[in-house]
Order: C-alpha cells, then structure tokens, then sequence
C-alpha cells in the first residue's frame, strides 16, 4: 500500500518520529499495510462514512481507512509522540483526518457523529479495549450513533463477545452484546504480525446493532449479569440471593436450580425487568 498511497513505509515513519512501542500504551503496531486493508474492509464499504479511529499510533490502519475512501477519519490519540507522523498523513488527505489528542475514554464520540454511516473501527489498546466496547453498547439511546464497529481485540476478548449460552466463554460480555448486536469474530491475526508481537493472538470482532434489541433497563442487565456471573457455577437461587433470589427466578420464571451459563440472553433480559 505505500504505492497505492504514496506515503513512506510505516518503519520509516516509526524511526523517523522515534515511535518506540511503550507497553503501558498497550502499543503493538501493525506494519502490514495490506493487513490494516484486511481490518478496514471488515467494516464493508467506507464510501461517504465519518469513521472514528481509537489509537491511529503511528498510522497504519489510519491509511488503510482513507485509501479505502473514507470521507472523514475522526482519530484519538493519547501518545502525543504519534502526532506529527499522523500530521503528514493529514496533509497527504487534506480536511479528511482530524486527529485529536487525548483519552479516548473521555471522548464524546456521539457528540462528533455527523451526516452519513458512523463506523467505528480501531486497534484498540488492550487495557481499555473492553471498556471502551462496553460505552459504546450500552448508551441509553438506541439504536446507537455509530452503524458498526470494527474492532482488534486479544482472541480471548473476542470469544467473549460472540459467546452464546452454554459456551464457556459466555458471561457478562456476551450478554450484553448478544442483547443489542449481532457480532461476529471475523478473522485472527498472529502475535508475529505486530511490532512488538503480543504475547498472545488478535482477533478482528465485527458488531452491527440490533434494530430492535428487547427492551430492558440498562443498569438492571449489568446488575444481574454481575451477580449471576460472579458466581458462576453456583445455582441462581443462591448467586441472585442478594437481588431477590427464588423469589425473583419464580417470577421470570426461571428454574432456581441452573446455573448463569445457561441462561440464553432473553431469559436474562427476562430477570432485569423483574428486578
Ligand atoms: N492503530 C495502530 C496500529 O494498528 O498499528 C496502533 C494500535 S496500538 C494497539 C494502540 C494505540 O492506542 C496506541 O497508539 C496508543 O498510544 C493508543 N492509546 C492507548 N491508550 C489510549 C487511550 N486511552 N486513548 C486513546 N489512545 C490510546
């Protein structure tokens, strides 16, 4: 791709600019440009989209996302080392990437949404990953702001989100996702395909909102898939003590004796609207 976009190689930028990945950043850099082209087409057409990117580092999956035709790339970047590499690829797209530095955590992302499809697509840094996933699924309004996200998780992370009942990886996570999108795990990347290499494999997890997920009061979804999944192999009579126990299973009409596991995702909606 540094032919189909003209811009130098992504290890020259990183010398140039001095980009030595830092851990406590969750910094692990995808070089392959073809590979950042893979992760941008999972989410489908970027024709007229505003994409919001966590995490553009030094580039990489940025330029993936504006050679695929995107008409705005909205970035936010906390490592302040990475801005004035991302300011040549501004100049190389002029008024198409915005980059803004700071915690993306603290970003009002809804609030820059505009005109047109919203996709979300990002390597996330691995310590706030998840948390970043979970505000972008659980705004009081739905559906949401954004049409997709497409985003790099650690393999396991990933599991977690797709996972259904009676999988082992299904808890709080699935639940949720499984409440208000359809997602998909949509291929793995290997540690050796980053700078540094993780210890561990990425995956690419693609979400797309549900039209018309059950209705359900946000806060009672997390407070019973907290409880029924802090305890996991104990019967709901005895994890969901503290919110009713029996008499909360008998109203949704759920057997006391099972376990969370195995509970599908509208049988836990089913137990917060009976909080
Ligand atoms: N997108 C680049 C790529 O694919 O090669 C870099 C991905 S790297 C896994 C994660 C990036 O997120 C790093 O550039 C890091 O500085 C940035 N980052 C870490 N924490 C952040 C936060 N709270 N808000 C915004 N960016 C953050």
């Amino acid at each position: 791709m540094a032919a189909l976009d003209g811009l130098p190689p992504l290890r020259d930028v990183i010398q140039r600019h001095g980009l030595d990945a830092r851990k406590a950043l969750g910094q692990n850099f995808l070089l392959d440009l073809n590979l950042t082209q893979k992760v941008a087409r999972t989410a489908g057409s970027l024709e007229g989209a505003t994409v919001f990117e966590v995490g553009p580092g030094p580039g990489g999956l940025t330029r993936a996302i504006l050679a695929l035709g995107a008409k705005k790339v909205i970035a936010v970047e906390r490592d302040t080392r990475c801005l004035p590499a991302l300011a040549e690829i501004s100049d190389h797209y002029p008024g198409r990437l915005e980059v803004i530095e700071g915690d993306a955590l603290k970003t009002d992302f809804e609030a820059m949404a505009s005109e047109g499809p919203v996709k979300i697509i990002a390597n996330l840094p691995y310590n706030v990953g998840t948390q970043l996933l979970v505000n972008w699924i659980l705004p009081k309004q739905w559906p949401p702001f954004w049409d997709s996200l497409t985003l790099m998780f650690q393999k396991e992370v990933g599991e977690r989100i797709v996972a259904t009942e009676d999988d082992d990886h299904y808890g709080r996570l699935g639940v949720l996702c499984g409440w208000r999108t359809s997602a998909r795990m949509a291929f793995d990347i290997p540690p050796q395909a980053f700078t540094p290499p993780p210890k561990v494999t990425s995956t690419v997890v693609h979400l797309t909102p549900n039209e018309n997920p059950a209705p359900c009061a946000v806060g009672n979804l997390e407070k019973v898939t907290h409880a029924a999944f802090g305890q996991r192999r104990k019967m709901l009579r005895q994890s969901l003590k503290p919110l009713g126990g029996e008499t909360l299973l008998n109203k949704a009409e759920i057997d006391p004796s099972r376990r969370a596991e195995t509970l599908s995702v509208e049988e836990f909606v089913r137990l917060a609207n009976c909080l």
